[in-house]
């Protein structure tokens, strides 16, 4: 039986993995601070932790796994990584977690690692223009994230990459746009956009106005939780490691995006744009690479992914 380890497995998308790992028959070992909020996780051993801490690290990666997957991140959405105000926390945080991860996984001899990264590395001059930006893989350097928690990624993917050179590793790395779905942060400061939008609009009547940061016409593609996880895998199981971007190219604007939610929740919605951090002007994955290399590219429409997300979030506020 192939043994898993997924450091993150208390947050979204590591939730999720655990779940696929589980149903291909594996034994699965999750690690986080937290268990998962929304749902029992279903890895057979969960390791409650810090990650910062070396000594609980060695402890977490205690076994030759066959497959590792390090998720864990100090992270959340614009609200949190683009105000400036959690910049130390970010990028101390997230960046101990991966020196200590990848010393434990060289010290246990371990050589499968998947580490992801973020569609934030990209320059910020590359993604003024909101119709037309440009995220090619090469196109990283010369290097010009737009905030630290992407300078951040950019040093860990770095390390990920001179552990594989130095020590023999494979070092599997994608750089996420975007993700959302079912059992993600949706409120309390740290979620992301579809899920705020999602939130702000069942919490709405019919003919209401919503706040909307910035003025809308920054653009974005969001990627469903189910075609993240496939692609995660199908980059983690190829001769290929990256980096790569996983994500939807479907491009859209916010303005455009609360339309889309407004019309699966059949509510006519209006749009107040106030100040509020907004990123760069334009982003979308550039899916050329990870075609060529792996056959492979989501094909979910972001209406039917925002469809199964508000029908979650709408219960979650009837819940509580
Ligand atoms: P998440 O916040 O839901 O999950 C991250 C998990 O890491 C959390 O459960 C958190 O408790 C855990 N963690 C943080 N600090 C820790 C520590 N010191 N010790 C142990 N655990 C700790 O985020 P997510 O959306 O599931 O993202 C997973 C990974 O993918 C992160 O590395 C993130 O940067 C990256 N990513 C996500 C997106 C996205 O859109 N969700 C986009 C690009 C990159």
């Amino acid at each position: 039986m192939k043994k898993v380890l997924v450091c993150g497995a208390g947050g979204f998308i590591g939730s999720h993995l655990v779940n696929a790992l589980k149903s291909e028959g594996c034994w699965v070992r999750g690690a986080d601070l937290k268990f998962p909020e929304f749902s029992e996780t279903q890895a057979d051993d969960f390791l409650i932790g810090d990650l910062r801490n070396q000594d609980f690290v060695s402890r977490v990666v205690d076994l030759r796994f066959d497959e590792v997957y390090q998720l864990a991140a100090d992270m959340g959405g614009a609200g949190f990584i683009f105000t400036g105000e959690n910049d130390a926390d970010i990028m101390h945080n997230s960046g101990l977690i991966n020196l200590n991860f990848l010393d434990a996984c060289h010290k246990r001899n371990i050589k499968k690692i998947f580490y992801s990264s973020s569609a934030c590395i990209y320059p910020e001059h590359n993604q003024t223009d909101p119709q037309n930006p440009l995220t090619e893989e090469s196109s990283a350097y010369p290097a010009n994230p737009d905030s630290d928690y992407g300078w951040e990624k950019l040093f860990s993917e770095r390390l990920y990459e001179a552990y594989a050179r130095n020590y023999n590793m494979e070092c599997h790395i994608a750089r996420y746009h975007n993700i959302f779905g079912p059992e993600g942060t949706w409120d309390g400061g740290r979620e992301k956009a579809p899920a705020a939008i999602c939130r702000k609009v069942a919490l709405a009547k019919s003919e209401d106005v919503i706040d909307v940061w910035g003025n809308g016409e920054q653009t974005r593609s969001f990627l469903y939780i189910d075609e993240c996880i496939q692609g995660t895998l199908k980059l983690m199981r190829s001769n290929f490691y990256g980096p790569v971007n996983i994500g939807s190219e479907e491009m859209v604007s916010i303005n455009n995006l609360v339309s889309i939610v407004s019309s699966v929740a059949n509510k006519k919605i209006s749009i107040n744009h106030i100040d509020g951090p907004v990123g760069v002007n334009g982003r979308n994955s550039d899916n050329r690479l990870i075609k060529k290399k792996l056959s492979w590219e989501p094909s979910l429409s972001l209406e039917d992914g925002i469809s199964k997300t508000y029908s979650w979030i709408l219960e979650q506020i009837q819940k509580n």
